[in-house]
This record gives C-alpha cells, structure tokens and sequence, in this order.
C-alpha cells in the first residue's frame, strides 16, 4: 500500500511525534537536573532536537504529486530510519533512568518505555515495516531489564511485559490488516479484484513523474468493448458480468510483465506500461499489443451455454512526462478510442494532435448547430427532378446550414451531428415545416409538380411523435391534393430497426398520402426481401454508381441491374448526380425515367427555383 493516501498518513506521524517527545522531553531534563544527572539528560535532549530538525526536514521533503517513485522510496527510507532514531532515543531515556532507583526515577523510566511501545503500535499501524521493530526496540530491553531483578516479582513483570508485547504486536497488526482492507476496497473494482480508475489516475502520474526524470516513454491503451450494451441488455447482467469476467482473463493473460491494468468502469479497461528509449518504439509496441488484445477479444466466449461473440476499439496514446497531467493523456485516448468507434469500431487508433483538432471542431460545430435553429439558420434549397423529355417534375429538398463563424455547413456533416445528439427531431421538424410551406406557397403561385422530396432520417422516423407531428403538419398546410406529392426518402439504415414498427409507420403516413424513397440506393447492406417487405414507391440510384458509368464496366452493369429490378419491383427510379450528357443518355436507354443533378441544375434557392421552373416551361 504505497499511494497517496498512505504516504499522507506517514506524514501526518511525523508533526505529532515530535510534539510527543519535544514537550514531554522537557520533563524529563527537569527529572534530571533534581537528580544529579543533568548532563546525561540535556545531551539526551539536545539528540531529541536534532531528530525533531530531521524529522521536521522530512516533513517539509514530501511532496507526492511532483515526486517520481525513486524520490519517494528514498523518502520513506529516510522516515524509517527517522522512526527507528526516534524510539531508540526513548529507549535511551529508558536505560539512562531506569537504574536511579535511588530517585523512585526507574518508575517513570519504565512507564515511559510501555507509553512509548503504546504511541509507536498505534502511530505506526499503517506500515508492518515501522511498527514490527520500534516495539522490538523499546520493549526487549524492559523485558530484560525485568528479568534482570533476579525476584520473583521481577519474573512475574517479564512475563506481564512479554504478554503486552505480543497484544501490542497483534493490535498493530489487527489495525493493519483493517487498513488493507479499507485500502483494496478504496482502489479495486468489485466485479473484476481489478484496480479502479482511482488507483488507475495515481498510479499514472507517479509513472509521468518518473518518466519526467528519466525522459522515457510509455503508452496508454484504452480498450472499449464493442456492442457490450446489446449483451447485457439482451441476456440479462448476470451474463453480462461473466463475460467481463471473461474478458479480464483473457487481458492478464495478454499482459506483458509489469504493465497495469485497471477498469475505469462499465466495459471500459486500461493498460498503461514500457519504458522506452524513444518514441517510435513505444508506438509500435503498443499497436501491436492492441492488435494481440483485439484478436484474443474476439474469439468466441461460452455464458451458460451462450455463444458469444464481441471484439473492441482500442485508443493509444503515447505518454511522456512533459508537463501535463495523468488526466490529459487518458482523455488522447479517449479521443482516438471514439476515433475507431466512429470509423465502425473493432480497431486501433493512434492519437494525434490532428484527431484532437477534429474532436474540438466537432463539439463546436455541436454547440453552434444548438441555437441555429433559434437563430434561423437553417434553411432549405431545392434541387430540380427532371423526366427524359425535359420537364420539370419534382424537386428533392437540401438542407443548408449557414452559420456567422462557420460560414455554410454541409448537410453530410451537420445531420450525423444533429442524429446523435438527437436535435435531429427538432431540425427535421422545421425542415418539415419549411417544406410542407414552400410546397403550399408554390402550389399557391401556380408551380404544379408531381412529386416533393424530403430527406428523413433514421433517428427522426423512429421518433415516437414522428408520425402526429407530419400529421398535424399536413393538416396545417397541406390538402389532400399537395399531401400526395409528397415523397419521404428514407436510408436503407432504416433496416436496423424493429422492421414491423417501421411497415407500420410508413404503412400509417401513406393513408395520409406520402410516398417513400429509398435514398442512396445499392450503398447499404439490405437485402432483397428487406426491401421486398418495405412498401416502397421508389428507388434513387446512388450518385456514386451514376458516376462510374462512365470509366467503369462494373458501375453500367450495376446501374443496369437496378433498374431492371425496379422494374420487376414496380419502383419508380430516379437518378441522383447525373453530370453529364453521357450518363443522362446511358439512364435513358435503360429505362431510368426521372433524373437529378448538375446536368440540369444545382441545389436552388426557393426564389432562384421559381425563376428556373419559368424558364423551363
Ligand atoms: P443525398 O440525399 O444523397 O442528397 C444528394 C446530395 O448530392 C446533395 O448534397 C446534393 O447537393 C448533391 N448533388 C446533387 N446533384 C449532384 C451532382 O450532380 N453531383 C454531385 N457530386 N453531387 C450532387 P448535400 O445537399 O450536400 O446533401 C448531402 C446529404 O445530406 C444528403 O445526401 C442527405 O443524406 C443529407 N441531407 C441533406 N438535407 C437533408 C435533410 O433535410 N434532412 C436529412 N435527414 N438529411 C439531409
Ligand atoms: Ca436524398
Ligand atoms: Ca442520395
């Protein structure tokens, strides 16, 4: 037990044994100097004020947060040998007194010696290495000393002072081993006898402060479990407690020699260890334990007959004593582990300095986005949809984010943010609005169109309010007539989800009139009979097959395929991100028949689109 809290209490000693000798000494040179041993008794004391002067040193010496483990143990080498001095002066004491038995003198002598055994089982309890010779050291020579009466009486008190020994040793230890007790619950974890991100954080900077002396490096690899939730939440948290369980076997069995390990809480482990020379070496040493980690995770677990099967995202980040403290290099890594979270998980990631660049511009991105749509900055554009002929038929609605210190945000990158911090319900809200209004406003100007898109996310659709809020909406600015324009696109993200919910929900708004679209269609992972089952009304052939018609034979074959399956799926299928004559004309042939992209026109604003749809017609 060498952390903080111990080191404070061994500190704490030092004050309250000097008080006890300093003040209590004076008696005694007062004893000696009515005794005829003044002398003795003042070199005595003059010893204790040089101990005090040391052992006040020592106290002004500590300073744990700052100092590396060898300055430590040399302190507390120091404090012994502080202690030890100590009590021997008191024995001292003892022996010079105890043979004035002229005086009656030997009597305070040896209550001295019981007092002092007392003050040093009690002050000293915390360290089996302090307590286990200071009472050695004042109790042998009075048990001696008793001996050495030659009486019975004088037998009598040997075995008296043996028999206060032995219960002074046995309260030391008794303290003690309550003091461990209290200690391993303080800085281990339940669940795993793991030591907890208290101890974790301590142990850390005692290691920067080390490394600051010697200029080496170490590495930090935070390792979270992938999909643990999905286990406990779906077989229950006796199982998922074994399989942690589990998982730390497997960790300490990966282990190298002298790394720690420690559980910061939930599925969340850490391991920090190595000394090397430089940096270079340290990185690959800690990838490649990473790599040996995640591949050992990922080998089948048996829970009560269960087949489990998880892996992790590991973050890493090198440290170094330079300056900063334990929770800076814990939070590197925290960062590069959501890093790998955020690139599909199951990895290792190094941070850099360019990670924590992105990580600030996100949160403030984040933070902006909270009042952009108090201060009206978002706002919709319109990009046309054409047929083969020319006509303009419908219109795709596009988010636009404009923002004072940001300037325009793209939508690609302020919907993830808006899905996951859920201010998607809200924003979609508005882009509902803002829609169903410029629909109405334009059917009110004499703009007829076939077909009005709305991009909706995943997280919106499996809102719970999500279908009375397009209600209510519709009801507020739509009649039967514009309702049927209406088409969600919906990603085939949309799959994940609880998929009779979802029929049901889109099965409910097209009562109210509104078609869907599979957006960015062929990029996902949804089967045939998924999108067999969804009512559908249309596909959008992603923008990225629509570009490689050109250059590539797999991108003609593939457009080819979908058509025809939209076909046989009585789909409409509209093009996204047609740029050329070429495309257009391929789409065309195939039997594609509606049509979108920079060919035709850019994503337009209301004012720009009713001027655009004039022209046109
Ligand atoms: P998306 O639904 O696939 O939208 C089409 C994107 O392609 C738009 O980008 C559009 O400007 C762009 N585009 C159109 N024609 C061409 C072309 O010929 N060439 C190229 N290279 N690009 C073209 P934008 O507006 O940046 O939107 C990006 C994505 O953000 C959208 O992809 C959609 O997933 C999401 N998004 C946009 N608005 C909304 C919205 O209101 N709600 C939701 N939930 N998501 C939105
Ligand atoms: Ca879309
Ligand atoms: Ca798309």
């Amino acid at each position: 037990m060498r952390d903080k809290h111990f080191y404070d209490f061994l500190h704490r000693q030092i004050p309250v044994l000097i008080v006890l000798s300093l003040f209590p000494g004076l008696g005694y040179l007062f004893l000696g100097w009515l005794n005829g041993i003044f002398v003795p008794a003042f070199i005595w004391y003059l010893l204790v004020i040089a101990v005090s002067l040391w052992g006040y040193r020592l106290y002004r010496g500590l300073d744990f947060d700052t100092m590396s483990e060898g300055r430590r143990d040399r302190w507390y080498r120091q404090y012994s040998w502080f202690f030890y001095a100590f009590f021997t002066l008191w024995t001292l004491i003892f022996l010079l007194y105890v043979g004035q038995d002229a005086y009656k003198l030997h009597y305070i002598a040896i209550f001295t010696e019981i007092g002092a055994s007392v003050v040093a089982s009690s002050l000293l309890a915390s360290d089996r290495r302090l307590y286990r010779p200071t009472i050695f050291i004042l109790m042998v020579p009075l048990i001696v000393y008793f001996f050495l009466i030659g009486e019975w009486y004088g037998y009598v008190l040997t075995a008296f002072a043996c028999t206060l020994t032995w219960v002074l040793l046995y309260a030391a230890r008794s303290s003690h081993d309550l003091l461990m007790k209290a200690y391993h619950q303080a800085t281990h974890d339940g669940l795993t006898s793991l030591y907890n991100r208290h101890y974790f954080v301590e142990h850390l900077q005692k290691r920067m402060n080390s490394l600051g002396e010697s200029s080496e490096f170490s590495y930090l690899l935070l390792i979270d479990l992938d999909h643990f939730k999905t286990v406990n939440d779906s077989l229950g948290h006796d199982v998922g407690d074994r399989l942690l369980q589990d998982v730390v076997t497997r960790l300490q069995q990966q282990l190298p020699a002298g790394d720690v390990l420690a559980r910061l809480g939930g599925d969340e482990f850490i391991i920090t260890g190595g000394d090397f020379g430089d940096r270079a070496a340290c990185e690959r040493a800690a990838l490649e334990l990473a790599e040996n980690l995640i591949a050992r995770l990922k080998e089948a677990y048996v829970v009560d007959s269960h087949h489990l099967y998880i892996s992790a995202s590991i973050g890493v980040s090198i440290i170094s004593g330079r300056g900063a403290n334990a929770g800076t290099f814990i939070k590197e890594a925290d960062i590069a582990m959501y890093e790998v979270k955020a690139k599909g998980r199951d990895g290792v990631f190094m941070f850099n300095e360019e990670m924590s660049a992105r990580v600030e511009s996100r949160l403030e991105t984040e933070r902006l986005l909270h009042f952009a749509l108090g201060n009206d900055e978002i706002t919709l554009h319109f990009q046309p949809q054409l047929d083969r002929t020319g006509r303009i038929v419908g219109v795709e609605a596009l988010a636009r984010w404009n923002n004072a210190t940001l300037g325009a945000v793209s939508p690609a990158q302020f919907i993830p943010i808006a899905e996951q911090t859920g201010l998607i319900v809200e924003l979609g809200n508005h882009i509902l609005e803002t829609g169903f209004r410029t629909l109405r406003a334009w059917h009110d100007a004499g703009i007829e169109l076939d077909q009005f898109s709305i991009n909706i996310s995943m997280r919106q659709f499996t809102h719970l309010d999500f279908e009375a809020q397009v209600a209510a909406l519709a009801q507020r600015y739509l009649d039967a007539g514009l309702r049927r324009k209406l088409t969600f696109e919906i990603t085939e993200s949309i799959v994940a989800e609880d998929i009779n919910r979802v029929i049901l929900v889109m099965n409910r708004l097209k009562a109210v009139g509104i078609r869907f679209s599979m957006d960015d269609f062929g990029t996902g992972y949804s089967s045939l009979s998924y999108l067999n089952r969804l009512p559908l009304d249309e596909l959008k052939i992603d923008r990225a097959f629509v570009s490689a018609l050109g250059h590539q034979e797999e991108g003609r074959t593939m457009v080819a395929t979908i058509v025809n399956m939209s076909t046989a799926l009585k789909l409409k299928i509209v093009a996204e991100g047609v740029e050329t004559a070429e495309q257009f004309d391929f789409l065309v042939a195939h039997g594609c028949q509606v049509f979108q992209g920079y060919y035709f026109s850019q994503p337009l604003t209301s004012e720009q689109f009713l001027t655009y749809y004039r022209q046109r017609q």
